[in-house]
Order: C-alpha cells, then structure tokens, then sequence
C-alpha cells in the first residue's frame, strides 16, 4: 500500500471535493462545470452548476428549491446504475438520509471510495434504506460524531409526542422539524403509530411534503395553519425550527414547542429554542452507527468532510486505521 494513493485523483479543492480521472466534484461548495449532488439539502446541492448528475428524486428536489438554478444541463441515474464518466466508474447507492440520497461510489485504478454524504442506518418510511458498500477509502460525514450522541429510538420518540398530545388536549403541540426530509418522515412515523388525524403544516413545508407524495411517498390528510379557522387545541402542527418562537405561533392555543433533531441531545440546544418537548430524532447516524458503518466498510481509510473531525479521526486511529479530516468547507451542521 502506497501512502496517499488516493489523493492522487480524489482530493478536496476549494471548490470542494474533485475526481480528477471524471473531472467532477461531489456536493461543491462553489459553482463548478460538471457536479455530482448527493442529496437535495442546501448546503449539500447549491445552485448554478453547468451539468448536474443526480437520482431523479434529489433533480426533482432540486428542481423545486432552486427553479433554474438547479443545473443547465441535468442527469439521473438511478440507483446501482454504473456509468463510465471519464476515466471513473460511477454507481450511486441508498444512503437512507432524505428522499433520493445517495452515497457516490467511484471506482479508478482497481480502488473503489466511497462517498457517503449525509446518511443514516435506521430504517425510514420516506426513503430506501441506506446501503453498505466495502470499499478501499470511506469518506464519511461526522455531524453526531463524539460518544455523547446517541439516538433514541424512534418509535420511542414519536410515543412521548403522542402521550403529550393525549395529556394536553387543550394545548397545540408545535413540532420544530427542517421542511425537508425531516418533516415528511415525522409525519410518516406519525401514520406509522396510529395517528390518522390531519396534520396540520406552516406554509414553508407544503413544497417539499408535496414533492414527496407526488414522488410516491404517502403523508395522509395534511392542513396549512393559514386555512385553520380555529386555535388548533389539540392539533400537531409542523414549522420550521426558525418558526418556533415566531409571532406566527401566537395564534395557537398555549401551544407545547418541540423539536425533533438529533441536536436536542444538547440541553443547551432545547433551551436555545425555548423548546419543552424535545424529541432526539435525527436523520444522521449517531456515535455507535457511525463507528459501526466504519468498520463494515472494511475501508482501510476513513476521510472525514464535516462535524466533529477530530474525535472520529481518533476513533479511527484506535481502530487500526488510517484516518483524516477533510475539513471542507460549506457544510452546515445544523441542516439536519
Ligand atoms: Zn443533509
């Protein structure tokens, strides 16, 4: 094994990270001619690139968000599709994040990386289920990566906001969610517990939970706020986490804020947004998946792009492997 093989032809750049045998970056930070997008978040697919490479879900995303800005020219590729993209071989795979993720596999040389973007193991009713890859070089992501952060289980979560429901009856249960991915799946956990009642969204989340449907996704009966004629007593209703302490809430009967975020681990973080009910729900692996994802891969070197670097490149030296931080820039941890 040659030292610094891979960064040979896969290394980051300012623009971010850059196959040089495919002349692509993954997720650029800045706009570029040719990019690969693994999911639709906005710090993962940014606008104005010439030709964009993407499921038809993370395009049709895209397409939503960003209008003409979402790539001039535009390819999907389904998942497990391999295509010939220079001198690369490209495969995208399940990463069981949002609707359309996807891990970039890229294989050159006889070395395959993979590159993970954001991911989780749990099962989603929203989206196919990540997928493990063995590969030579892993390049994963690191958002919850030191011990302290490990996630309830869902189910678990979604009963604590269903018991608060049923104990308040007189109060609106004002649930903080991000309007993409995260707000379609607690709703689909939601219908998955038994609760049919309409589900009642902010204006900023209508977009993305029609996209979803019309993608195949089933929500069940969704409300806007805007048409409510009443107070909402005993009502969900979903809104941005930057909503929870807005005016726009003010309406709602003595509403119960909660937030549904990996982040609401951190007490500090459920103050900061004055929440009461704070669900750990997160659509990224926690420590003991994201040790365990290392070490299925088999991947004798981890890179790591964003989030807690520093304790997961330790963990992967305890674990006999080669580890580094990418440091790239761009990434927004609390987009999630
Ligand atoms: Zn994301």
């Amino acid at each position: 094994m040659t030292p610094d093989r891979f960064e040979t032809w896969l290394y980051p750049t300012p623009s971010g990270l850059y196959c040089a045998p495919g002349d692509f970056f993954i997720d650029p930070g800045r706009v570029v001619g040719r990019a690969i997008i693994s999911h639709g978040h906005s710090d993962h697919a940014r606008p104005g690139h010439d030709a964009v490479l993407a499921t038809p879900e993370t395009l049709a995303v895209m397409r939503m968000r960003l209008g003409d800005g979402a790539g001039y020219s535009q390819q999907a590729v389904g998942y497990g599709e391999t295509l010939r993209i220079g001198d690369a071989d490209v495969t995208l795979r399940p990463a069981g994040h949002i609707l359309g993720s996807a891990q970039v596999v890229i294989e050159y040389a006889g070395q395959r990386a993979v590159v993970s973007g954001d991911y989780k193991r749990r099962a989603d009713p929203t989206c196919a289920p990540f997928e493990l890859v063995t590969c030579d070089l892993f390049i994963t992501e690191a958002t919850f990566g030191l011990p302290v952060f490990r996630h309830e289980p869902d189910a678990r979560e979604i009963g604590r906001l269903l018991d608060s429901v049923a104990a308040f009856r007189e109060r609106t249960h004002l649930v903080g969610v991000y309007s993409l991915g995260k707000c379609q799946r607690l709703i689909a956990l939601l219908r998955g517990a038994g609760y049919d009642k309409p589900i009642w969204l902010h204006g900023a989340m209508q977009g993305a939970c029609d996209l979803y449907q019309s993608l195949g996704v089933a929500l069940g009966p969704l409300e806007l706020v805007s048409e409510a004629r009443e107070s909402l007593a005993g009502e969900i209703v979903l809104c941005p986490p930057s909503a929870l302490k807005d005016r726009w809430s003010r309406r709602l009967a003595d509403p119960v804020t909660a937030f549904a975020s990996g982040w609401m681990r951190v007490r500090g973080r459920a103050r900061q947004y004055g929440v009461e009910l704070p669900l750990v729900i997160s659509d990224h692996v926690d420590w003991p998946e994201l040790v365990a994802t290392i070490a299925e891969t088999n991947a004798g070197e981890i890179w790591v792009t964003h989030g807690r670097e520093d304790a997961v490149v330790h963990q992967i030296g305890l674990m006999g492997r080669k580890g580094r931080a990418l440091a790239l820039v761009g990434y927004e941890e609390d987009v999630e």
